[in-house]
Order: C-alpha cells, then sequence, then structure tokens
C-alpha cells in the first residue's frame, strides 16, 4: 500500500465525516457506487460500443445474461458491454429518452460531444450569460468550444431573476442559432422550457438542448420538469450532483437509434447516432468501464422510489435554508429557490465579498463556493457572491432543525467576517471560530456519510 496516498484518503474521508458539504455539485455516493467505480472493469479496454438496438424493451435480469455480437475494437467484452447496456437502459428509462450515451468522461466532455455532433466551426449557440448563471463550457472565452463556435448569451431579469425570455426570442431571430441552449450552474428556478421549445422551432434546424447538470436528480425524482416533456432533442448533464453517482457525464436524446459504426445523414431525427460517433471516435478515446459500472449502479438507485423521497428532501431543506438565511438578513438571487441552490448577494447583505465569507466558513467546516451574481462588479475570483445547496446534507439525513441551525451558523460566521473586513485577520477570531467548528462537527458525526454504514 502507498502509504503517503492512502493517509491522504483517509484524511479526506475524515474531513468529509466531520463537515457539512454545502457545495450545490456535490454529493455523498452509495457504498455500491463506491465499489463498482473502484472495481476491476478499470483494467478493460473498451473503444466503441455495445449492441443496443431493441434494448429498451428488455429488463434487467434479461440485459445482464444476454450476450451479443460486439461493435468494440477490443476483444473480452461480453461483462462490459452487458454492463455498459444496463447502464444506457437504466438512463433512458430516467429520463424518458430513445437513447443513452453513458461514456462522456465529465459534463464538459458532454457537451463538447453533442456541440461536435451538430455544429459546424463558425455556428451560433444561444446559451445563458455566464455571469447570470451559465456554465463555463456555455460560451466562455477560455474554452476550446467557444475557438470554433459562436456563443451568443441571454441574461436572466433583474427583479425577478427569471430567464430573460423576450430577450432570448429576439436574439435567436437575428442571430437564427443552430444550438438553443438552457442550462445552468448558478441559477435558482425552473425554467419555461415550453416556451424555449417555442422560440427555438421557429428556427430551421435548430437544436433544443438542456445541460441538466445541476438539477438531472430532481428531473429523475420527479421535483423538475423534464426538457423531454417538451419537444427538447438533447439532454446532458453530470451524473455526480443531484443524481448522486460517480464523477462523470451522460447525454440523453430523443430519435432513431441506429449503429454507431455506420455515418447517418446529419438530420435531427439521427441524433442519437451522431452523438455516439461525436463521443467516440469524435471527442474521447476508451471509455472509463468502472465509472460506467458505477454509473448503472447510480441510476439504478435514482431509479427507486426511495430517491424521490430523496429530491424531495433536497428541494424542502433548500427553500427552509432559503427562508431561514432570508430572516437572518442574508439577500438570495431570485427571492429564494425553486430547485436545490441558493445564490447570495454577500456584498448587499453584509459589505464582505463571496470568498471571504468562503474562507471563514471553511474554518468552521461548512464548505460552499464563493460565487459571481448577475451583474457582478467584482472579480471573479473574489465575486460578490456565494452559492449552496442541500443535495449532500439531504443525502446525509439533515432537515428542518438542522438547516436552522446552518443559517445561524453561517450569520455568525457571516458576523465574524464584517469584524475582520479581510482574510489576514481571521486569525483573531479564531477562538470565536473554534467553537463553532465543534459544534458543526458534533452535528456531522451524527449523520454517517452513506459509505460508511
Ligand atoms: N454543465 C453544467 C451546467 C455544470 O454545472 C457543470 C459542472 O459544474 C458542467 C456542465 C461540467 O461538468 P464537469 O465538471 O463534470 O465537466
Amino acid at each position: 500500500m502507498d502509504k503517503c496516498v492512502f493517509g491522504l484518503i483517509d484524511a479526506e474521508a475524515q474531513r468529509q465525516r466531520e463537515g457539512l458539504e454545502l457545495i450545490p455539485s456535490e454529493n455523498y455516493v452509495s457504498k455500491g457506487v463506491l465499489e463498482a467505480a473502484g472495481s476491476v472493469f478499470t483494467n478493460k479496454y473498451s473503444e466503441g460500443y455495445p449492441n443496443f438496438e431493441g434494448l429498451l424493451e428488455w429488463d434487467d435480469e434479461e440485459i445482464a445474461k444476454t450476450i451479443l455480437p460486439s461493435r468494440r475494437y477490443y476483444g473480452g467484452q461480453e461483462n462490459t458491454d452487458r454492463v455498459e447496456r444496463l447502464a444506457i437502459a437504466r438512463a433512458c428509462r430516467m429520463f424518458k429518452a430513445d437513447h443513452a450515451n453513458v461514456q462522456p468522461h465529465s459534463g464538459a466532455q458532454a457537451n463538447n460531444a453533442v456541440y461536435n455532433a451538430w455544429l459546424e466551426p463558425g455556428d451560433v449557440v444561444l446559451g445563458m450569460n455566464l455571469g447570470h448563471g451559465g456554465h463555463l463550457t456555455h460560451g466562455s472565452p477560455v474554452t476550446l468550444s467557444a475557438k470554433i463556435y459562436d456563443f451568443v448569451p441571454y441574461g436572466t431579469v433583474a427583479e425577478t431573476g427569471d430567464i430573460d425570455y423576450e430577450e432570448m426570442e429576439k436574439l435567436a431571430v437575428k442571430h437564427q442559432p443552430k444550438i438553443l441552449l438552457v442550462g445552468y450552474s448558478a441559477w435558482m428556478k425552473v425554467p419555461d422550457f415550453a416556451r424555449v421549445a417555442e422560440i427555438g422551432k421557429k428556427i430551421p434546424g435548430c437544436l433544443l438542448m438542456a445541460d441538466m447538470a445541476h438539477v438531472a436528480g430532481l428531473i429523475v425524482g420527479g421535483v423538475h420538469r423534464n426538457p423531454f416533456d417538451y419537444g427538447f432533442h438533447v439532454v446532458t448533464t453530470t451524473t455526480h450532483k443531484t443524481l448522486r453517482g460517480p464523477r462523470g457525464g451522460l447525454i440523453l436524446s430523443k430519435g432513431v437509434v441506429g449503429n454507431p459504426l455506420k455515418k447517418p445523414e446529419k438530420t435531427l431525427e439521427n441524433i442519437p447516432t451522431l452523438i455516439d460517433r461525436s463521443v467516440f471516435p469524435g471527442t474521447q478515446g476508451g471509455p472509463l468501464m468502472h465509472v460506467i459500472a458505477a454509473k448503472a449502479v447510480a441510476f439504478g438507485e435514482a431509479l427507486q422510489p426511495e430517491f424521490a423521497t430523496y429530491v424531495t428532501n433536497v428541494v424542502n431543506n433548500a427553500a427552509i435554508l432559503a427562508d431561514e438565511l432570508d430572516a437572518l438578513g442574508f439577500h438570495c438571487i431570485g427571492g429564494g429557490t425553486e430547485n436545490h441552490l441558493i445564490l447570495i448577494d454577500m456584498m448587499r447583505s453584509f459589505k464582505i465579498d463571496g470568498k471571504l465569507m468562503e474562507r471563514a466558513l471553511d474554518r468552521i467546516s461548512l464548505n460552499l463556493n464563493a460565487n459571481a451574481i448577475p451583474n457582478d462588479t467584482l472579480p471573479p475570483f473574489r465575486p460578490g457572491g456565494i452559492r449552496l445547496g442541500t443535495p449532500a446534507i439531504t443525502t446525509r439525513g439533515l432537515s428542518r432543525q438542522e438547516m436552522k441551525k446552518i443559517a445561524k451558523w453561517m450569520k455568525a460566521v457571516a458576523d465574524v467576517c464584517v469584524k475582520a473586513k479581510k482574510e489576514e485577520n481571521l486569525d483573531k477570531y479564531s477562538e470565536e471560530l473554534l467553537v463553532l467548528r465543534e459544534e458543526v462537527k458534533r452535528m456531522a458525526l451524527r449523520f454517517p456519510l452513506p459509505s460508511d454504514k
């Protein structure tokens, strides 16, 4: 055993046990997911795809026992094929999709593969302004995709926090996007997918794409609208946020499922096959079969009735936490939350920046992240807001009483920040912070990680 690395794994497990994770894009996976992710599937090269025609009519038992001729470039695929087919079938069931590609190594890879499947260099993508909650892969100039395609941003309405659908429509008519993209990393509302679809359908050849990385679990559990119910063609997501699986990406689509070894005509109907060819060999090499096995386990868990209860609790906890914070003087953007995520304007609330608050909360083992808020005047590394959410703490079993306590701890830390003014001065308040840290630890240890149970 490697003492250094395994020492760090132990230290990380202890950090997770003794603290409370409020970063809205994180979660704690089950023992099953963890074991599958650490399994011998990591030894296997499996470029290509399993044979999945007719798959959606099969049940899990049939998939797990049926061996079909493989469409891979290497031998020895009887188990990888079946585990990937299980992941695909379960993913389609979760989202009511015709097709799933479970191979993207991450959410960013999933988005890039969709762009590469549908766009030519220079084509326009209409996506949410990054400063209003969109993701880096939706057009940040630092990304490769922004060098290839032309991203045009739409924004949100300052007073309500809603998407500015009128602006979206005007921009769509003007720029004729090939992809109309709804997706976000720091937004607390539920999109009006019907309205977006209406706009997209007026543009010839426009693909309707939803990047649901943050809210995928809420969709699967039935507490958030599913874009496919409104005519969207493609949904991308990460698998490690509210979906509570291993780190990775996933692409779901509607259309005709074909053989990825044969090049199809570039039509909206053929999107499933265009996507398969774009993931491999278009943008990735060999799939991470151990992660795909872990995705299959997580998707199986998400299809259980208990998962619907879990996501209902996630949303309820977020609403309670937002209310409690609001009562203590925190200004929540959008007036609260409709999902799992809360965005707070720290400058407006307490005249302190988000980074100072993040660093001070780290000292009491409450982890969240500093985040830009709409029309932020501060720089990206020291933005004016913080972003937090309830997926991880709800997995551990925290509920109403604990949300109230967390809000009170956050207020106590904000008070320290107001006095300290700067990070360098936080040491002066270390005794005060230590008392809070012990309180957080006592609560955290009452709610074990799922992998410790
Ligand atoms: N899309 C959205 C909306 C996200 O929030 C994220 C991650 O935060 C991604 C894509 C990228 O996912 P990954 O970090 O797995 O590449």
